[in-house]
C-alpha cells in the first residue's frame, strides 16, 4: 500500500490546491495562501495498513496479500501490478491508481492527493515547472484553435465540447550534450551552354566538409509510456530558466506520473534528435550550390547533465462520432496542440550552442545550476 499525503490549511483544514494564478498553495475553502517552497504538510497519523507492508517490505507494486482472508488468493491477484492502493487520508477509503501515479484527486472525496513514494529516492525529481497557466485559460485556448477551421463540425464551437481536462506533471529527461560533429556534403552545379544545335551541359561536384563542436542543455524527453511521445514533443519548448527545485507542494490539485521509461531508453531518443537537427543546421552553412546531399557523418558525443523534472501539461479530450481527440497544451506558455504538423526547427536553433549563441548558452546553464 503506498503513502499518500494530502495538503490540508493549518488555519480551517480546507484542500490546498497549487494555483498558478498566483503562485501559491491556496485555500479551496478560506482562500489563506502558503509558499510552495516553505509549507510542509501536517505530521499525519501513521496508516495501519501501510508500516503492515513495510514491515512485510513485498515488492515494490506487487499485490498486497490481505491476512486472515478466506479469499486470499483472490486479493493477492487484485491489484495487478500496474495499479497500486493507497488510503485516503481525508475520508479513510482505500483507492486503487495507476502505480506511475504520483499526485491525482481521491475519486470518492475530492481531495488532492500526493503519493510521497513516487517522489522519492530514484524516483525524486529535481526540477518542477509550475503551472503558469488555469484549466479555464486551457479550454479559451482550445476554442481559439478551434475558431480557425472552417470545416469544423458545429458540435466543437458549442461551449461544452471539451470532456475532459487535465493539469497533468509529465516527467521528462532533460540531457545536456556536448557534441563534435564532422558532416560531409556533396555539392552540384549544372551549367548549360547552347552552340548552334548543340547543348553542353557541364556538371561539377564539390566536396563540403563541416566540423565543430556544439553544446546542447536540456534536450527533454518525456518519460511517460502513457504520454504520446509525438504530443509531448509538440508542446515542447519550455523555458527551463524558469524551473525550480522539486518540492512536492507544486503537485496538489494537478495529477502527476513518476517515469516509466529509464534515462538510458530516453537517451536514444535524445541522440537522434540531436543528431537530426545539428545535421541540418550544419548543411544549411553549404551555401552557393545548387544542390547539397549529405554523404555521412561522424558525431562524438558527450552527455555532460542529466536532470529530471516534472513538466505542466494541460491535456484535452473531446468525444465526436466514437473518436477521440487529444490535444495538449503547455501548462507554462499556453501553446497549444492538435493534429497539426510544426515547425520544430526554430526549437532546436534555440537550443544549439554554436560560437555565436555561446553567451546565451552560457547564461542558461548559470541560472540551472543556481535554481538548484
Ligand atoms: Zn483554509
Ligand atoms: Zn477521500
Amino acid at each position: 500500500m503506498a503513502q499518500a499525503l494530502d495538503y490540508k490549511c493549518p488555519q480551517c483544514g480546507g484542500n490546498l490546491v497549487y494555483s498558478a494564478e498566483v503562485g501559491l498553495m491556496v485555500c479551496d475553502n478560506c482562500g489563506s495562501r502558503f509558499d510552495p517552497r516553505e509549507f510542509q504538510a501536517q505530521p499525519q497519523p501513521p496508516d495501519p495498513a501501510a508500516s503492515a507492508s513495510a514491515a512485510g517490505a513485498p515488492p515494490q507494486g506487487a499485490p498486497e496479500p490481505v491476512p486472515g482472508e478466506t479469499a486470499q488468493a483472490a486479493a493477492a491477484a487484485w491489484p495487478p501490478a500496474q495499479f497500486d492502493q493507497y488510503t485516503c487520508r481525508s475520508c479513510g477509503a482505500v483507492v486503487v491508481a495507476a502505480a506511475t501515479e504520483a499526485a491525482g484527486t481521491c475519486p470518492y472525496c475530492r481531495s488532492p492527493i500526493v503519493i510521497t513514494q513516487q517522489l522519492e529516492g530514484e524516483l525524486a525529481p529535481d526540477l518542477v515547472i509550475p503551472f503558469q497557466t488555469t484549466r479555464d485559460q486551457a479550454v479559451a485556448a482550445l476554442t481559439k484553435l478551434y475558431g480557425k477551421k472552417r470545416l469544423l463540425p458545429k458540435v466543437f464551437s458549442a461551449q461544452n465540447f471539451v470532456d475532459e481536462v487535465k493539469g497533468v506533471y509529465v516527467p521528462f529527461w532533460l540531457f545536456d550534450y556536448d557534441i563534435h560533429l564532422i558532416e560531409h556534403y556533396t555539392a552540384t552545379d549544372v551549367s548549360t551552354v547552347h552552340m548552334g544545335s548543340r547543348r553542353h551541359i557541364t556538371t561539377r561536384k564539390y566536396a563540403a566538409d563541416r566540423a565543430g563542436d556544439a553544446r546542447f542543455l536540456g534536450i527533454p524527453v518525456d518519460g511517460s509510456v502513457n504520454m504520446p511521445d509525438a504530443i509531448m514533443e509538440s508542446v515542447e519548448p519550455f523555458d527551463l530558466t524558469q524551473a525550480v527545485p522539486f518540492e512536492p507542494s507544486y503537485l496538489p490539485g494537478f495529477l502527476a506520473e513518476r517515469y516509466d521509461v529509464d534515462s538510458s531508453q530516453a537517451a536514444a531518443r535524445a541522440h537522434d534528435r540531436l543528431i537530426k537537427s545539428a545535421g541540418t543546421i550544419f548543411q544549411d552553412t553549404v551555401t552557393g550550390h545548387e544542390r547539397v546531399a549529405s554523404a555521412g557523418a561522424e558525431v562524438f558525443i558527450k552527455q555532460t547533465r542529466l536532470h529530471y523534472a516534472l513538466l505542466p501539461v494541460w491535456m484535452l479530450t473531446t468525444f465526436w462520432r466514437g473518436q477521440r481527440f487529444t490535444f495538449a497544451m503547455n501548462g507554462q506558455t499556453g501553446r497549444m496542440i492538435g493534429d497539426l504538423p510544426l515547425d520544430r526547427q526554430a526549437y532546436w536553433r534555440w537550443f544549439f550552442g554554436l560560437a555565436g549563441a555561446s553567451a546565451v548558452v552560457a547564461g542558461l546553464v548559470a541560472t540551472l545550476a543556481v535554481s538548484l
